[in-house]
């Protein structure tokens, strides 16, 4: 493995790198859900992070942390969604030159946000192209830093203030619920809960469609998969990272899955009930929250809703057709 495994003081360390930059996200709460579930559920709304997500995070985390001679020469990375936009927001914000790789056929808002910062973004077919292969030989021919979605110290650190901040404001809580790609969120999360609360049951959450965490999980390797298909944009990664994998292992105590049919019941229980627009990958965390219904009862849990970023057309499209 290339990368140390990061603790919590590496969390700890990104939290000072992103004070007074970083948004310190609301926790809310609908007595609603808390008389549904006959639990305390504290929601920690990273869809209220600067760029829409907490992707952020761990992009400024990673980004701060390069020494002058990598600033000058810039970084790169790929994505199809909010890391784009994370790093090219970090680095304008620190001043260093962003080139990002995104498809062909991203959400043209998502490829104007990451322009708007001002990164300059090659597009690639997100069929027939491997982007981390493209974004790691760009790196190498150019000298450039190149900053991966999530199996990274630095991000994974960063991705953990977001619990950090929930746990601080909060308390200890019997259980929190993750949403869950790659690992970065969820391995950050757990590094924080095991020194804060150390009780605290920590459960991933997936789609059903693409349950490789969960796989891997209970095999106790990482098992690969095809692309998933679902709604859930920002969790369909084939495989989970190897170092977020290390303490997904270590730390976490189950993986839960859920519908799209649930992500779209979530994301009209939050824009309803708690006036909140969310993306179907940020609902992963309530849809299993409201899965796990009556076994909640009378316990006080965390749901880390990840982003916000979805246009309007989609989501009236997403819940005509889950009515
Ligand atoms: C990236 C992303 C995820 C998944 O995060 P990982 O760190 O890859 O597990 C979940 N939700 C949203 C909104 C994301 O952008």
């Amino acid at each position: 493995m290339p990368h140390a495994v990061p603790t919590f003081d590496d969390v700890l360390a990104a939290a000072a790198r992103l004070e007074g930059v970083a948004h310190k996200t609301p926790v809310m709460q609908s007595s609603f859900l808390n008389e549904q579930l006959k639990a305390t559920i504290y929601v920690k709304c990273e869809n209220f992070q600067r760029m829409g997500a907490f992707k952020f995070r761990g992009g400024f985390n990673a980004l701060a942390k390069l020494n002058d001679a990598q600033r000058r020469a810039g970084v790169v990375a790929y994505s199809s969604g909010n890391h784009a936009q994370a790093v090219a927001l970090a680095a304008r914000i620190i001043q260093i030159p962003a080139t990002i790789f995104m498809p062909h056929d991203a959400s043209p808002a998502k490829l104007a946000a990451t322009q708007g910062y001002g990164a300059k973004v090659i597009g690639y077919d997100r069929y027939s192209e491997d982007a981390s292969a493209l974004a790691t030989a760009l790196a190498q021919a150019n000298g450039l830093t190149f900053i991966p979605p999530f199996d990274h110290p630095d991000v994974l650190s960063g991705q953990g203030t977001a619990a950090l901040e929930l746990f601080k404001e909060v308390g200890e809580l019997d259980v929190l619920f993750v949403c869950l790609g790659g690992g970065g969120l969820l391995s950050g999360s757990a590094l924080a809960a095991k020194a804060l609360s150390p009780h605290c049951q920590i459960v991933g959450v997936e789609p059903e469609a693409g349950n490789d965490v969960q796989q891997s999980f209970r095999k106790g390797e990482r098992v690969k998969i095809a692309t998933p298909v679902t709604i859930a944009d920002g969790a369909q990664t084939p495989m989970v990272g190897a170092i977020t994998f290390e303490i997904i292992k270590a730390l976490v105590d189950d993986i839960h899955t859920v519908t799209d049919a649930q992500l779209v019941q979530s994301m009209r229980f939050y824009a309803e009930r708690m006036k909140m627009i969310v993306e179907p990958t940020g609902c992963l965390s309530l849809a299993a929250a409201i899965q796990a219904g009556t076994s909640l009862k009378g316990k006080k849990a965390g749901v880390v809703i990840s982003g916000g970023n979805i246009d309007m057309a989609r989501f009236s499209q997403l819940m005509t057709a889950y009515p």
